[in-house]
């Protein structure tokens, strides 16, 4: 077993104390020890990027930028690397993989146009030979804090663009498959990043609250469940730090009757079983407006559920690997337990799934629910794994005050051939992002990423715009070189135009 060490200074060091298993949840193995970080490791490098920020601050960011350029050729180069390192500690297949890393890629790509989204704005003649000009700068030391489900993505959401736009980056990937995490670290150091601006940190509990007891850290982005997200905001704002903390999702899909079905089947099969339900996008419940569609729907999917190819990960045409991790596994058996205790009907049952020559892998099948009602724990809560929940309503309105009600807001979608259906539904749900008969309406990268109610704390969504806004402040800088030989009597009223 090899032991994965932090990236600290542009140096792997080797972590000292606890450590954990990393595990290939397509055979049930430990594969690796990955270093939990103490107080003092996470200090050094805090140190580390304290030190590098005054330079990397002045550094022109059009310099700033050929960097980035050159850590998305390096990321192209060693793309099939990555989706294996992800691949093996996730369990997601590689074209499930393939296509993460290229959305992170495209966060690269935004991060590219640092010059161009930095350049502030400008008013001339404000006042009497006054000009006015407001500048964005950096906020010095921030910190990434991201989850198991995205170990590539998630982390380039967050530093390329923090780092386009002159701050330090102290990274704490998710300790269940931190690999392809420190990988790409270490591409962006090659491609030419100075030292110290880009630390990865691996730990739990201890690293995350000594990132967010650090005074020298002034922004903290999350990517989590919404209970630690939810105590990653509250401690860090407690502590005067800026936070974008997301959540976790129940997202719902609405098919009204009039739906292209076979497309909406698709769709959803993706959307519910892709990445085996482990994404914070994925579709949970499907929401049928009337029983004739839902009869159809339910005769449409069952046979696909059951012809899922589930498979090791990293073997390929695959359409599911494993749950990332064995409790997983146990938590999501769990809920499909509960929905049966609780009257539901399973209408597939994945449960007891056993792939030749992985026998100890961490598999389960797709699962399908229906008759789900709102007040099932399988409705209300975060699943996370391969089961779809059907919900039957009579109208689209009662499909809408379910989704309104919901405590999360991240992700939805309504497949219809209705445009008056689907404009009602784009302006008065209540979720962050939207999808007409686009199961998976993931903003790209120059829009920005963020759900409502509990799936986000803090004001600004993900990357793109929002994230510019995030990792810098502004500052308003207001100018007058008085004209030689001209003097002015002082002014007692409050300046203005009038
Ligand atoms: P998690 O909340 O368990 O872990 C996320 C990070 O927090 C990890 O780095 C982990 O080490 C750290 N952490 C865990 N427990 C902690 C604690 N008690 N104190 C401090 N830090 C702690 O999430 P996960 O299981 O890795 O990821 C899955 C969750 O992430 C799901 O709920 C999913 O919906 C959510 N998610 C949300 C989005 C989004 O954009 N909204 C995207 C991806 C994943």
């Amino acid at each position: 077993m090899s032991h994965i060490p932090h990236l600290i200074n542009g140096e792997r060091i080797a972590g000292q104390g606890r450590s954990a298993d990393v595990f290939n949840p397509s055979t049930g193995q430990a594969i690796h020890q990955v270093a939990l970080a103490d107080r003092a490791t996470v200090q050094q490098a805090i140190d580390a990027a304290q030190a590098a920020f005054p330079a990397w601050r002045n550094t022109p960011p059009a310099k700033r930028a050929q960097v980035m350029f050159r850590f998305k050729q390096l990321l192209e180069q060693h793309k099939d690397a990555i989706v294996q390192l992800i691949s093996e500690e996730h369990g997601k297949t590689l074209e499930d993989a393939a296509g993460e890393l290229q959305r992170g890629i495209e966060n690269v790509e935004y991060a590219c146009g640092a010059p161009e989204l930095l350049k502030g704005e400008y008013s001339r003649n404000v006042g009497p030979n006054i000009d006015a000009w407001s500048d964005q700068q950096p906020l010095g030391v921030v910190a990434g804090i991201t989850p198991f489900n995205f170990p590539a993505m998630v982390p380039l959401w967050m530093y390329p663009l923090a780092i386009a736009c002159g701050n330090c980056f102290i990274l704490k990937p998710s300790e269940r498959d931190p690999s392809s995490a420190l990988y790409i670290a270490d591409l962006l150091n090659q491609a030419g990043l100075p030292k110290g601006v880009l630390n990865v940190v691996h730990g739990d509990k201890d690293a995350v609250d000594a990132l967010l007891e650090a005074p020298e850290i002034k922004a903290v982005s999350f990517v989590g469940s919404t209970p630690i997200a939810e105590y990653i905001y509250a401690e860090g704002t407690k502590r005067g730090k800026r936070v974008q903390a997301l959540g976790g999702a129940k997202n719902h899909a609405v098919l009204m009757p009039d739906a292209d079905l076979d497309n909406a089947v698709s769709s959803l099969m993706g959307a519910a079983y892709g990445s085996c339900g482990e994404r914070c996008m994925a579709i949970s419940v499907a929401v049928c407006v009337g029983d004739q569609i839902a009869d159809a729907l339910v005769a449409k999917l069952v046979p696909q559920i059951q012809a899922l190819k589930v498979g090791a990960g990293t073997s390929c045409g695959l359409d599911m690997g494993p749950l990332v991790t064995r409790q997983h596994l146990d938590k999501v058996s769990g809920y499909v337990e509960d929905g049966v205790r609780a009257g539901a009907e399973l209408v597939v049952d994945g449960r007891g799934l056993s792939v030749a020559g992985h026998e100890d892998g961490f598999f389960l099948g797709g699962c399908l629910f229906d008759g789900v009602t709102p007040d099932m724990r399988i409705y209300r809560e975060e699943i996370f794994g391969p089961v779809l929940c059907i919900v039957r309503v009579d109208s689209l309105e009662a499909a809408m005050q379910l989704i309104n009600a919901h405590e999360y807001g991240n992700g939805t979608c309504i497949f219809t051939r209705d445009g008056e259906a689907a404009r009602l539904f784009c302006d008065e749900i209540e979720v962050g992002m939207v999808g007409v008969n686009v199961p998976l309406p993931v903003p790209v990268a120059y829009h920005s990423f963020g759900g409502w109610k509990r799936s986000l704390f803090g004001d600004l969504h993900a990357y793109g715009p929002d994230g510019v806004r995030f990792y810098t402040r502004r500052k308003a800088i207001t100018q007058r070189w008085p004209q030689r030989a001209s003097h002015e009597a002082a002014q007692f009223a409050f300046p203005s135009n009038g």
